[in-house]
């Protein structure tokens, strides 16, 4: 069993790099890659705790896209974390998060609820600053009286305190991703869906664009999900790839390798990952 997403307190995750290394380890993984949004800042810790776990520890990370109006995330399986190219990548995307971090919060205040940038911060672990640490900021605050509450009234996606960041095309993503030596990957495509999508055509587009693979298994998917993206890949020819998302506590119930219970990422899938090739040609 592997697990290909997951995320730590350097991004929007609650555990250490170091915990996460240990809990693949406990749950018996054969490989963990960890994909935290926009930064690469998790990886040395992660990859320093090698000699302790059997688990293979790969990395990658998170790009957020925009595509058919909407965002769309994309995995870069196994980039090298050394490609001083894709750091400086990375830098300008949390820049631009950080500029819209700072235009929410200018919006929010305008909306009857003012939370400060240092409200948000203690939220946070690492200086990238997450919706996810300003639902909790809001919480704390006594602006909502549960985080998930911030994301239904005021921050999700059709809010009115919602600011979008300025996004990266498919194209774009996948390029970056390439360059830096990784596997870019839509992740988790059925949570993209929305009344009578179909996505046929709109991963043909993507695989036009350069994305190589699809996350055909994932933590919350259903039964039927996981058998159209995995039947989808193959007429596709695209790479099929698989994780939890865990997010620590953020995402409560939702447990490493085994999603909300039934994933079972199969092992086999890292053969068309030519991770021996990718890590030889970096590491
Ligand atoms: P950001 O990248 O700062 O825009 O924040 C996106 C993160 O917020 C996602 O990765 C999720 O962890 C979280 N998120 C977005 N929408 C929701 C929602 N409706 N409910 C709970 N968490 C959400
Ligand atoms: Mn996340
Ligand atoms: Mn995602
Ligand atoms: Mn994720």
């Amino acid at each position: 069993m592997i697990d290909l997403h997951c995320h730590t307190l350097h991004s929007d995750g609650t555990d250490s790099s170091e915990a996460l290394a240990m809990l693949g380890d406990r749950a018996q993984l054969t490989a963990l890659c960890l994909t935290d949004h926009d930064t690469l800042g998790g990886i040395p810790a992660f990859l320093a705790t090698q000699p302790r776990v059997k688990t293979q520890l790969l990395v990658g990370t998170e790009l957020s896209c925009h595509f058919l109006g909407r965002s769309l995330h994309v995995l870069g399986l196994l980039v090298n974390p050394a490609d001083a190219r894709f750091q400086a990548r990375l830098v300008e995307v949390r820049g631009r998060r950080d500029d819209r971090n700072r235009r929410m919060l200018t919006r929010l205040a305008e909306l009857g609820y003012p939370i400060s940038y240092e409200e948000v911060q203690a939220q946070a672990g690492t200086p990238l600053l997450s919706r996810v640490h300003f639902a909790m900021a809001l919480a704390a605050r006594g602006f909502v009286r549960r985080a998930p509450e911030a994301f239904e009234r005021l921050i999700g996606d059709d809010c009115p305190g919602f600011v979008p960041r300025q996004e990266l095309s498919p194209s774009e993503a996948a390029c970056w991703i390439r360059e830096a030596g990784g596997v870019p990957v839509v992740a988790h495509p059925g949570r993209f869906d929305g009344g009578g999508f179909r996505w046929d055509e709109a991963m043909a587009d993507l695989q036009r664009q350069g994305l190589e693979g699809l996350e055909g298994f994932y933590g919350e998917y259903r039964a039927s999900e996981q058998k159209y993206f995995v039947a989808l890949a193959a007429r596709l020819g695209m790479v099929v790839t698989g994780g939890s998302d865990y997010h620590g506590t953020h995402k409560p119930g939702l447990r490493l390798g085994r999603g909300r219970g039934g994933l079972q990422v199969p092992d086999d899938l890292l053969d068309r990952l030519e991770i021996q090739q990718r890590l030889g040609s970096y590491r």
